[in-house]
């Protein structure tokens, strides 16, 4: 039996963990493969981390990927949405559309990153809102990037370097 796990605050400051039980219906993500999944599917499997929404240096020469705290400008730092979803390609050419197939095409995809966890099979964890069923337990986790970030709005170019950090790589 899997269960939901919802995380409530407890009076010392520490987050515990509030379980209930997930039907098998619900656990589409453990009985289909990701190239079998619904675009609403799909979608839902995004924690909401803001993770991959941070702008990423490549060292010229060994093509190294490298994080940075700095998020792209149409990332809200504060709820980690991207504030102009639909129109994101239009508007930040570089923003990647993760698909199925495309997947192995970004190996630098967080550990965490719920697309890559179930590429390599490791499930979703408890923080996950699917699993959860609640969308602020990946902040109460501290999985995403909230409170961590700077908007590209407020860096120059020329200041990235100072801000490549390995957290939004690891888990
Ligand atoms: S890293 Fe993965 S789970 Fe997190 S926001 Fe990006 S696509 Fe979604
Ligand atoms: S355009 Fe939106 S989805 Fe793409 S990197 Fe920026 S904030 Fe993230």
């Amino acid at each position: 039996m899997t269960y939901r796990a919802g995380f409530r605050l407890r009076q010392d400051g520490k987050i515990e963990a509030m379980k209930s039980k997930l039907s098998t219906e619900e656990k589409f993500w453990e009985v289909k493969s990701l190239d079998a999944l619904s675009s609403e599917e799909w979608e839902s499997l995004c924690d909401g981390c803001g993770r991959c929404c941070l702008v990423k240096l490549e060292d010229a020469d060994s093509g190294e990927i490298y994080y940075t705290n700095v998020a792209c400008k149409l990332l809200d730092t504060e709820t980690c949405r991207c504030t102009d979803y639909q129109n994101r390609k239009q508007v930040v050419p570089t923003c990647f559309v993760l698909t199925a197939a495309t997947i192995t095409d970004y190996p630098y995809l967080p550990e965490t990153c719920a697309y890559r966890r179930l590429y390599e099979g490791k499930g979703l964890p408890g923080w996950h809102p699917l699993v959860s069923g609640n969308r602020d337990s990946v902040h109460q986790a501290g999985i995403s990037v909230v409170g961590k970030v700077v908007s590209e709005q407020y860096v120059h170019l020329d200041q990235l370097e100072e801000h490549i950090v390995d957290w939004p790589s690891q888990g």
